[in-house]
């Protein structure tokens, strides 16, 4: 029997090697490699699945984060509340903008940033508040948004995990101001390459962002904004065009897979995901948790199962916050998550027998 691998990221775009060959030939043939039809058409596909109005592609999921808060004019001086429990790219979007980002605790049962405690974390310099769907569930959106709308914020949903998620019947990427997504080759929608996009029903937003992300520029020849290179060329968006028409399906194919290995986990000893009745996860990650965590993913990898650790140091104790007020914040709850999560392999190439070996390796 061999590994159960973590995931096999080259198998996942294998599975399209006919459709991403004919997608560069379409390229190639048009003599067209930035800005054309293939972003164009993406754009509109992509807002469509989404159920919002505007797409704009960016070149990474960081980009159309960081992008749409300096289209907010938020910067210097300026705080955005961000999940203490996230991937570090979401605070790094907020310092790059010049602003501060304030982080707030997660619910121990969702990792999702925990509602309850954003209005103590608003001061009247906070601007946004940037709601992460970890590992691919929906953030609790109703009473983030009901915050942000009292206190006259902006919310900014960072679903790089998210792709067709939904909340309340919703999809991320319409559930706050706008949404950044990340087309990082691991995610449920990945590029061959690096590749982002903000998705918002908002046409102001759309078009400054089709500015800043062009040298600040929607006219050929005239610049009005201190823009950025930041653009989702023809052939990321060729190939993304393939991988959306089977997100759907391998989604579908997450979910299966993740009600197998749940109904099979109960008297595993592990603290295994919460999915609350409003939620429809994109299972971007499959994550459990144990106190005993290191020797818990050792014994599976004895076993021929290898997992990982999303995340093992959470962002205010990385170096790159050390000479920061950040690094002295107290972050219980997340410090708690980092110590304790790690991830089992899921994905939509994996079958209904490797769901079995993990279940075997986990009581055994
Ligand atoms: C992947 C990821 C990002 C960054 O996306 P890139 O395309 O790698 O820049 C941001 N936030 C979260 C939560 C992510 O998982």
């Amino acid at each position: 029997m061999g590994r159960i691998r973590f995931l096999d990221v080259r198998a996942l775009h294998l599975r399209h090697r006919a459709g991403l060959h004919e997608a560069l030939d379409r390229v190639l043939e048009s003599g067209n490699f930035i800005q054309g039809a293939q972003l164009e058409a993406f754009e509109r596909e992509f807002a469509a699945y989404c159920g919002a109005g505007h797409c704009v592609g960016v070149g990474s999921g960081l980009d159309a984060l960081h992008l749409t808060l300096r289209a907010w004019g938020i910067g210097p001086g300026d705080e955005v509340i961000v999940p203490s429990n996230t991937y570090i790219a979401t605070w790094l979007a907020v310092t790059h903008a010049g602003a501060t980002p304030v982080p707030v605790e997660p619910r121990l049962d969702t990792y999702n940033m925990d509602p309850e405690r954003v209005g103590a974390a608003i001061t009247p310099r906070t601007r946004a508040i940037i709601a992460v769907h970890l590992y691919g569930q929906p953030a609790d959106m109703d009473p983030i948004n009901a915050i942000a709308r009292e206190r006259g914020i902006k919310v900014m949903e960072d679903a790089a995990q998210a792709h067709g998620a939904a909340y309340k019947g919703r999809r991320a990427g319409s559930l706050g101001d706008a949404a950044g997504f990340s087309f990082y080759p691991s995610k449920n929608l990945g590029a061959l390459g690096d590749g982002g996009a903000v998705v918002t029903n908002d046409a102001a937003l759309a078009g400054r962002l089709r500015s800043l992300r062009n040298y600040g520029s929607a006219i050929k020849d005239r610049n009005e904004h201190i823009g950025f290179n930041s653009r989702l060329d023809e052939l990321q968006a060729a190939f993304l065009r393939i991988g959306l028409a089977s997100l759907e399906e391998d989604n579908a194919r997450r979910s299966a897979l993740a009600a197998r290995m749940l109904s099979g986990m109960a008297d595993s000893g592990l603290v295994v995901p919460v999915v609350p009745e409003w939620a429809q996860p994109a299972w971007h990650r499959f994550v459990v948790r144990h106190p005993a965590r290191d020797d818990v993913m050792r014994r599976l990898a004895a076993a021929g199962v290898e997992t990982m650790v999303h995340y093992p140091i959470p962002p205010h104790l990385q170096p790159a916050y050390a000479q920061t007020p950040l690094a002295h914040a107290c972050l219980p709850v997340s410090e708690r998550i980092h110590r304790e999560v790690f991830s089992l392999p899921l994905y939509p190439s994996m079958d209904e027998a490797g769901v079995d070996r993990i279940l075997a390796a986990l009581r055994a």
